[in-house]
């Protein structure tokens, strides 16, 4: 520590120390102490006090960070000493440049490490009935803005803290609902009636490299563009049964584009945090194979900053307002590596928790003021690591890859195998004969190369949603650069306008994760066990979901590109309509913007056709192609919403020859579910973007007759339909947010109206109603079940024979599919797959999978999508994938007048499979003939 650097901060110490006493105390400006049973802070009050602490204290400002999907204001309080505030843009420059590590020596670095200051998040609330988070927060910035021990002070300057608010609105919903019974012993917060975020609930830990949500945005901006913090720390709830908190370090497996400093730095922080609670006392600490944590994943506020080689941490805390009990598992009572300190049962209060989660920021704090300069060049060396990787030849070892040289040399290998080492024996690893170095070659195969950058065509069918992808590199803190004029790589030409990514740059685990495949490794209890599920997504290669078109380049390349600013949004270029025809306009169906332009022409009443084929026509045209006759108010239309789409119009005087339909907006019905459900949130969502108009229904009202008459469409997304009982479903399914059955006795009677739930007693026979009188029901994902309670003419196509030739559904043992992109075929002459291509990747979560029966054969049933290989998998982990050859994905069935869709994989999923969204979309267009 550099002496000289302190001794002014001392006077500036005594003069904190004197403001420090004028701090409101929360129990002041609350009327509560943050941990009294029975009370919660709404976040109106939260704001009020953060801004009164920012006002009274010299250590504290507060930020806006922008607004929240119901319009409040999302805060960021940034806490330092006053002399660190004073030079703030300068450490936030240092922790800028050294995390991009660019343009920097290692002495350059090393100086700047010194000068500089530990940036650390630490945030609370994201999941707001994981009321911890806020409340831990709230008393964090209270000790943090008021505490005149040493330690605190030193913390104070050697860290920039940023104590970030996750979800504004969530925290307003969950407080008030707790605290709207008068009498405190009567209070819960369960039973909301609908998510705490207002589209995705507890999904909003899901959308940290999409970031569809503002949340998700305005935190992405802090942590990759503005701040760069060496440190993420992501509080959340429950721990798991039997233990206080979970945290670092992680079970494995970890994600092969990591550095390895970065995993070994999260281990440093867990053994700190673990230190800290021992040495307090404070036990029931469970990590790695203690809880089901892994840091595989992408896309949580917790692990995005680790392809950004930023130190992420997420701890699982129990703790209610109401008093709670500490359970007692058995297991749980072994001291272990993954649980040093086991936990006696007991009764647990708020204030525990809060306790627990301020020593873990102290942990943190603490070590990041003691080890500031190592954190800030260590972010440094992980960076120029990075930039070296991407400037060179550079092969990342996957699972795969080890696999096919072990294979390369049992398929080389004569001679009988050498004897396996006597298993017996207590040092039996150390014996163990490896295979001859050269099969090393087979891992540094030149065509497997990582690429040394991806070129985004500005030509490809749907630019304006490659843009889209380009814009979540962009947020995610990746520099991206643009061709101001065509050029030429490996013998292509590509126009002015591409994108080029490359990856010699500190964040390139972030870019490879969104360009390539995930590699999953086969991930077993034991040897022919059942599989270990993944803690969240296998594979999600964003690249693949969204159909972007991008080429891999294995080697160096220049051009005449231009690095655009850092975090700089890019919009489409303008479209603009091509031709002086008079006769009406043509839209091309690939661009998934084309929806938006259909919408906005049917809102304002213009005429909108869509041809059905074009066969025998001399200007052959994509089925699905849209064309608007000239007609009063098109032209403008067309003019300004091409503009902002960035769609290519193209003015005929006479529409070409062909079979075309005209395009209506059916009365569309979105299911959801008292206490809300994240797909049909997130598909809400979507729906909203894309303007489409809908009304939410709900089982109580379908099971009431309300779809007769009043819908033409009804969209059952993933969770509304479980499996029958007489196939081994559930006895009576509800949203996994709400734990216990609500009644109406518990609630409001304003909600009254969005209770009931499924059952094949009422909701099966209203539906059948339905579809039989002409609606249509489009069954996504899971609901695609609904195939079986109608008897509809498919069957399970994940099935085998049991010995007494019974069919039975595969066990998990051999068939297992958690979440992974997985390469389909569709139909693209069929109007659900219009603007589709032929291929597609689509999102897979162990959904439904079906094989039409002869019945479906004779009423002419035509799969829309399906799987036609044996190896269909893109990204993730595919266990037993030769099951789905063949099996069917999405048809229509018809129910008397009305069909019933069927879309089985996960179309919408989390807004990200841009590839598939078409599916959805074409249900929700009427497509009548054209008089
Ligand atoms: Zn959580």
């Amino acid at each position: 520590m550099n002496h000289l650097r302190h001794l002014p901060l001392l006077l500036l110490i005594v003069v904190s120390a004197v403001s420090a006493r004028a701090v409101t105390t929360p129990k002041e400006h609350f009327g509560f102490a943050i941990g009294d049973d029975y009370h919660l802070a709404t976040f109106t009050q939260t704001e009020a006090y953060f801004k009164k602490v920012a006002a009274e204290s010299d250590r504290v400002v507060l930020v806006d960070i922008g607004p929240t999907e119901e319009g409040r204001r999302q805060p960021m309080l940034i806490v330092t000493s006053p002399a660190n505030h004073a030079k703030l843009e300068r450490y936030r420059q240092i922790s800028q440049r050294l995390a991009r590590a660019e343009g920097l020596n290692d002495a350059e670095a090393r100086a700047l490490a010194e000068e500089g200051r530990a940036v650390v998040w630490i945030d609370g609330g994201l999941h707001a009935n994981e009321t911890v988070g806020t409340h831990q927060l709230i008393e964090s910035v209270y000790r943090f803005a008021s505490a005149t021990d040493a330690v605190t002070q030193r913390i104070l300057d050697d860290v920039i803290i940023l104590f970030t608010h996750c979800n504004p609105d969530g925290q307003e919903l969950i407080s008030s609902w707790y605290m709207r019974r008068p009498v405190p012993e009567e209070r819960f917060f369960d039973l909301q009636p609908r998510l705490y975020h207002k589209y995705v609930g507890h999904d909003n830990n899901r959308d940290f490299f999409t970031m569809a949500m503002k949340e998700s945005s305005n935190i992405n901006r802090q942590l990759y563009v503005d701040w760069l913090p060496q440190i993420v720390y992501n509080h959340h709830q429950s721990a798991p049964p039997g233990t206080i908190i979970s945290g670092p370090p992680y079970r494995d497996p970890f994600n092969y584009v990591f550095d390895p400093l970065l995993v070994t730095s999260i281990d440093a922080i867990g053994a700190a945090m673990n230190n800290r609670f021992h040495a307090e006392g404070k036990v029931g600490i469970a990590q790695r194979r203690g809880a089901p944590f892994s840091t595989w994943w992408n896309g949580g506020l917790r692990t995005t900053p680790y392809f950004h080689n930023q130190i992420g941490i997420l701890t699982e805390i129990v703790g209610n307002p109401t008093p709670m009990d500490i359970p007692l598992l058995p297991e749980r009572q072994i001291p272990s590596g993954d649980l040093p300190a086991p936990v006696a049962p007991q009764r647990w209060h708020y204030r525990q928790s809060i306790d627990y989660s301020v020593s873990a920021n102290y942990a943190i704090l603490d070590y990041a003021s003691r080890q500031r300069d190592h954190l800030l060049y260590n972010i440094y060396l992980m960076g120029k690591a990075s930039i070296k990787r991407g400037s060179r030849d550079h092969w990342t070892l996957y699972p795969s890859r080890v696999d096919a040289m072990r294979k390369a040399y049992e398929a080389d290998r004569r001679t009988a195998p050498a004897a396996a080492p006597d298993a017996s024996e207590r040092f039996a690893a150390y014996n163990a004969p490896g295979i001859p170095p050269e099969y090393f070659a087979h891992l540094q195969k030149p065509e497997q190369r990582d690429p040394r950058g991806y070129i985004l065509p500005a030509d490809q069918p749907d630019f304006p949603t490659a843009v889209a992808f380009i814009n979540m590199l962009i947020k995610g803190g990746v520099a991206v650069e643009r061709a101001t004029t065509d050029f030429t790589v490996n013998g292509k030409t590509y126009p002015s306008g591409s994108y080029i990514v490359r990856t010699a740059q500190a964040f390139r685990p972030h870019i490879l994760d969104l360009f390539e495949p995930q590699d999953h490794p086969n991930d077993f209890l034991y040897e022919g066990g059942p599989p270990i599920a993944p803690y969240d997504s296998a594979g999600w290669t964003p690249a693949f979901l969204m159909g972007v078109r991008f080429d891999r380049i294995l080697d160096g390349f220049e051009g005449p590109f231009v690095r655009l600013p850092w975090g700089e949004i890019q919009a489409p270029p303008a479209g603009r309509i091509a031709g002086a025809g008079r006769g009406g306009f043509l839209i091309p169906p690939g661009p998934v913007n084309t929806f938006k332009l259909i919408n906005r022409a049917l809102a304002a009443g213009l005429e909108v056709h869509r041809f059905a084929s074009a066969s025998g026509s001399a200007n052959a045209l994509t089925p699905g192609t849209v064309f608007i006759p000239a007609q009063a108010g098109a032209e403008n239309l067309i003019t300004a919403a091409a503009a902002e789409l960035g769609l290519a119009v193209q003015a005929v005087d006479q529409p070409p020859s062909g079979q075309r339909v005209k395009v209506s907006r059916p009365r569309i019905a979105l299911w959801d579910v008292y206490g809300g459900s994240m797909p049909s949130g997130w598909t809400r969502w979507l729906l909203e973007q894309h303007g489409f108009a809908f009304d939410l229904v709900y089982p109580g009202q379908i099971d009431a007759g309300a779809l007769a008459g009043r819908y033409d469409v009804l969209i059952l997304p993933s969770g509304a339909i479980p499996l029958p009982r007489a196939l081994g479903g559930p006895p009576a399914p509800r949203s996994s947010y709400v734990l216990r059955t609500p009644r109406r006795e518990d609630l409001p009677e304003e909600f009254h109206g969005l209770l009931g739930s499924f059952s094949e007693e009422k909701t099966v026979p209203a539906l059948r109603a339905f579809t039989e009188a002409g609606g249509t029901i489009v069954a996504v994902g899971t609901s695609s079940q609904l195939a079986h309670h109608l008897n509809l003419p498919v069957k399970n196509a994940l099935v085998e024979l049991t010995p007494d030739g019974r069919e039975q559904r595969l066990p998990r043992e051999k068939f297992f599919v958690p979440g992974s992109v997985l390469r389909a075929k569709v139909d693209p002459s069929q109007p659900a797959a219009w603007g589709m291509t032929a291929d597609v990747d689509i999102y897979f979560d162990n959904n439904p999978v079906f094989r039409l029966t002869p019945a479906a054969l004779v009423e002419g049933v035509k799969p829309i999508a399906w799987f036609d290989t044996p190896r269909p998998l893109r990204s993730g982990w595919a266990w037993g994938q030769a099951y789905l050859d063949q099996g069917i994905l999405a048809a229509d069935l018809p129910v008397g007048q009305g069909t019933v869709r069927l879309l089985a994989p996960e179309v919408t999923f989390r807004a990200q499979p841009y590839g598939t969204f078409k599916l959805l979309f074409n249900t929700l267009l009427r497509h009548d003939p054209a008089r």
